[in-house]
């Protein structure tokens, strides 16, 4: 039988709109990759009452796990373990050993700073101060986490800063005490990523291929200028997921671009080793955000040169070399000074690969000829190119520079695929 989950967000911060909440999304991926079906996400207030109310109804939907979030420190707003206890009928008590454990890290931190750790002495007691026969989850800053159970319910407390939730989720899984709720079989899963396809094509293959009559679930969902298909199946249609997957993988062709999760930039960079090519960046309207992107990946300096913010018209002139009298008959937005951009910041940087970006991000500077959300997009290698003219439209300046950036990513990563691989 399939297990079931819910997950419960506490902080005010997140209620008054201070913090985007980034541990329900993380939380909601760990519980699908181990094959709960995760129910209901709740956010609430640091408010103990709000908080026991919440599991309340969490618990009542009979779920096998509610993983709450944040509330953990050491202040008077952390309050998450005292509404644990209550609604399980718990008292608090002190933990020793964890209390030791904590004294032992602000310790050291206190030493290293000069400060007194009698500072601390309130806050680790608080923190260590667990609902009775609890298990406790060792601490990756200072506050512990926590497993108690209600009559077959499973309730984990986690920190909330997402660092140190990763870090302690990672150790919930394989817990003793919860290999009822994580032993099951996990459903297979495979995605698809499809760049240049646009929707209702995809959702048309997937008809024409039967759908899901086989037992798969698929979800095939947009993002980030690309769509993913994604193919769900218990044990018994692995077959079924198969052929689906074929018959895909063969419809939608080149389209596919990768089939693992991995971010885009890792592609490109996969893509540049394997050609042994080196890659320098362009970038009038999106300021260096390409060249950020490819640097997000570790090792990124093996195959990053380096980039050109060519904001100003002097910069594309004197920086890239673009031509005067190309500027004065194409404008600075144009295919063709896309094309001298990235053929010049080759030049400058003697790299093998130039990828440029001059558009029009908005709110202002756009003309009818030339309206907010026209952007050009060119790659090149040797004599080869792939160059894109957008009309994103106006879809907000923060939009545009990031599909823009996506976009200019996807060019190297399509053009690469033309060069010969060194291996
Ligand atoms: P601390 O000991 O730091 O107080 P805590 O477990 O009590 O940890 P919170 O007080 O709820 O956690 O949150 C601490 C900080 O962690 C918040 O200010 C916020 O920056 C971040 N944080 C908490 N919850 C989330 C969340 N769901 N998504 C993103 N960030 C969060
Ligand atoms: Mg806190």
């Amino acid at each position: 039988v399939t297990k079931r989950a819910a997950v419960l967000v506490t902080g005010t911060e997140i209620l008054i709109g201070r913090v985007q909440d980034r541990n329900s999304g993380y939380l909601a991926r760990e519980l699908e990759r181990h094959g709960l079906v995760l129910e209901r996400v709740v956010a609430v207030d640091d408010d103990e009452a709000a908080m026991r109310d919440a599991l309340e109804g969490l618990l009542a939907l009979g779920v096998d796990l509610v993983v709450t979030s944040g509330g953990l420190g050491p202040t008077h707003d952390d309050r998450t373990v005292a509404a644990v206890a209550a609604v399980t009928g718990r008292r608090l008590v002190l933990d020793e050993p964890t209390l030791a454990q904590i004294d032992a890290i602000t310790g050291a931190f206190a030493a290293s700073r000069g400060l007194d750790h009698e500072l601390w002495r309130e806050g680790n007691r608080k923190q260590a101060t667990v609902p009775e026969g609890a298990a406790v989850l060792p601490p990756v800053g200072t506050a512990p986490g926590v497993v108690v159970e209600r009559s077959g319910q499973h309730i984990v407390v986690l920190p909330g800063p997402p660092s140190e939730l990763a870090a302690m989720w990672a150790t919930v899984p394989g817990h003793p005490l919860l290999r009822d709720v994580f032993g099951g079989d996990a459903p297979g899963r495979h995605v698809l990523r499809v760049f240049g396809v646009p929707e209702s094509s995809i959702a048309n293959v997937f008809e024409e291929l039967g759908g899901d009559a086989g037992g798969t679930e698929t979800t095939i969902c947009a993002a980030r200028m690309e769509i993913e298909v994604l193919v769900r199946y218990g044990p018994q249609a692995a077959g079924a997921a198969d052929r689906l997957l074929e018959g895909l993988r063969e419809r939608l062709g080149s389209g596919v671009y990768a089939e693992d999760e991995r971010r885009l930039e890792e592609h490109v960079i996969d893509g540049l080793r394997a050609a042994g090519c080196t890659l320098a960046t362009a970038e009038s309207c999106t300021a260096g955000l390409v060249a950020a992107r490819v640097a997000n990946v570790p090792g990124a300096s093996d195959v990053l040169l380096g980039g050109i913010v060519a904001y100003a018209n002097e910069v594309k002139l004197q920086a890239l070399g673009v031509p005067d009298a190309l500027l004065r008959e194409h404008g600075a937005v144009s295919a063709e000074c896309a094309r001298a951009m990235a053929d010049g910041v080759r030049r400058a940087l003697q790299a093998d690969v130039g990828v440029a970006i001059t558009g029009i991000a908005g709110p202002g500077g756009g003309t009818p000829d030339k309206p907010v959300g026209l952007v050009y997009v060119c790659a090149t290698v040797g004599d080869d190119v792939e160059a894109t003219e957008h009309r994103f439209g106006d879809g907000g300046r923060d939009n545009i520079r990031e599909w823009s950036v996506t976009s200019a990513l996807h060019h190297v990563r399509r053009l690469l695929q033309r060069v010969p691989s060194r291996a």
